[in-house]
């Protein structure tokens, strides 16, 4: 009697469940239909080749278009004609990385497999910070590492590298290390000063922003922040740098870690590493590199040239979901000397383990995060199929166009370049004659502005110091040099109904 009101009840609610959301939403019949929603737009978004920069619509109003696709009237659609709907929005809303009217930021357009990959890395999670549950990315982490060992002749070194969500996060990583390295004192018992110094960081005056943020999440202190004047080329300029090292440690400051650029963001400067390097060495700091845009021209013969010098740094990081154009986030951290790719966060447990084969692989004891996506593994999806060879044709075009971009936006008598390309990224401004210079400022502003409006150009601008400029990034190699041609007509066609004296 007890098990056939048991059974009957189970049946209940094994009905209930067939009939349920919850059923419903797993079923691999649904999947299926998922898939081909996903397919059919992909698939058009690839093939679409109409110039598009982007649709950028008022936030209230996208959030009133984000409200009626959870309210009732809409309830009536199917879950497929929603999903439809949802995949719709987000293509219009979002960047058009694969259009040709798209050379503004660094987002890059994906290798379509590494994104494919990306939806099995959901379905079936290989959380990357603990060996036991993800396996394959913290072995892959090394075969990355070794792939790159040989670009950078570290094959006699003990190196490490660990992939990290984005390049910020990177950046923080390091310098937390090299600041447990340099002042043991502040990890243990929260005492800055040590000697009677105070901790201090020298940053190129071009840095990105998370650089600049560091001393204030380690309680280093913004005024310790060192700024190292850039030259010319906007690199870091040797002889105003020691100078400001100098003066540093007459005012009582120890610098104890020294971060360079390779392809700084605003104009894609690489800073003289070998110099900074042997200056670190001068001062025991550590030398770490942002080569976030950079750091990829390794995989490039004709380009590693450029950054070969990254084999100096103490550490340094890239970002693969820009220059080598896998979904983001997806950075690689790399440590000169393993042994200090654990000093970011040492904990006590880990010195007193033994070190067995698994914890040598287990990658969470280096990185900040508990739950990481296994974004290594699209790279080397990408890697395996492919071969370093499309990143490398991928990243030698881009950077060819732009040289291409210079050489023609210079020979323009309205037109002036602001430096000689060093990556993909290109600074320039317009100057017709009859503007004054007081005014040309904000009419690089205003024509990045009514560029956007027309929705078939998307450019960004940077300011350099006091000049503010129009900035190209070439992220898409379907772009051509006639691309670049149309928009320096749309340039001088939008400029004509800006009135630029207010
Ligand atoms: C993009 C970029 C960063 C920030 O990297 P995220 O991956 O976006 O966190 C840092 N430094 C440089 C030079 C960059 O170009």
């Amino acid at each position: 009697m007890k098990n056939v009101l048991f059974n009957l009840r189970e049946n209940q609610l094994s009905n209930s469940l067939n009939h349920s959301v919850l059923y419903n939403a797993f079923d691999p019949l649904m999947i299926s239909d998922y898939l081909k929603q996903i397919n059919q737009k992909v698939t058009y978004l690839l093939e679409d080749k109409s110039k598009k920069g982007i649709d950028l619509i008022q936030p209230s109003n996208l959030l009133n278009i984000v409200k009626q696709l959870v309210n009732h009237d809409f309830k009536h659609k199917t879950v497929l004609e929603r999903f439809s709907s949802i995949i719709d929005l987000h293509i219009s809303t979002g960047i058009r990385v694969n259009s040709t009217g798209y050379m503004a930021r660094q987002f890059s357009s994906v290798v379509p497999v590494a994104a494919m990959y990306d939806t099995i890395s959901s379905m079936c999670p290989q959380p990357a910070s603990f060996y036991e549950c993800g396996p394959l990315p913290n072995v892959v982490d090394k075969i990355m590492a070794e792939e790159f060992s040989h670009f950078l002749g570290w094959e006699n070194e003990n190196f490490d590298m660990i992939s990290t969500s984005g390049a910020s996060l990177a950046n923080l990583t390091a310098v937390t290390a090299a600041r447990n390295l340099k002042f043991p004192d502040i990890l243990q018992h929260g005492n800055l000063a040590q000697n009677g110094y105070k901790p201090a960081i020298a940053i190129g005056n071009d840095a990105h922003f998370s650089v600049s943020r560091i001393a204030g999440i380690l309680g280093i202190g913004q005024e310790n922040v060192i700024l190292l004047p850039v030259n010319e080329q906007r690199q870091i300029c040797i002889k105003e740098a020691k100078i400001e090292l100098e003066n540093a440690q007459k005012r009582g400051l120890r610098v104890f870690c020294i971060v360079a650029s390779a392809g700084s963001t605003s104009v894609g400067a690489i800073d003289p590493l070998k110099e900074l390097s042997e200056l670190a060495h001068q001062y025991n700091a550590w030398f770490h590199v942002d080569a976030a845009h950079d750091g990829a021209f390794l995989v490039s013969d004709q380009l590693r040239g450029k950054v070969k010098d990254l084999s100096y740094a103490d550490s340094f990081c890239l970002d693969a979901h820009k220059t080598l154009f896998v979904p983001a986030a997806c950075t690689l951290l790399f440590y000169k000397n393993a042994d200090y790719a654990h000093l970011s966060f040492p904990s006590h447990a880990s010195y007193v383990a033994e070190e067995d084969e698994i914890s040598c692989f287990e990658s969470g004891t280096k990185n900040f995060e508990c739950t990481k996506r296994p974004s290594i593994l699209n790279l080397w999806v990408v890697w395996a199929l492919y071969g370093r060879e499309l990143f490398e044709e991928k990243l030698n075009y881009l950077v060819e166009l732009t040289v291409q971009a210079y050489h023609y936006i210079r020979s323009l008598n309205d037109f002036e370049v602001l430096h000689v390309p060093e990556s993909n990224i290109l600074c320039f401004r317009y100057t017709p004659a009859g503007v004054p210079d007081q005014q040309l400022n904000r009419l690089q502003l205003n024509i990045r502005d009514a560029l956007r409006e027309g929705g078939q150009h998307f450019i960004s601008k940077v300011d350099l110091d006091n000049v503010t400029a129009l900035r190209l990034v070439m992220m898409n190699h379907e772009i051509t040099i006639s691309d670049v041609m149309d928009l320096i007509s749309a340039i001088r066609k939008t400029t004509k109904n800006i009135s630029i004296v207010k």
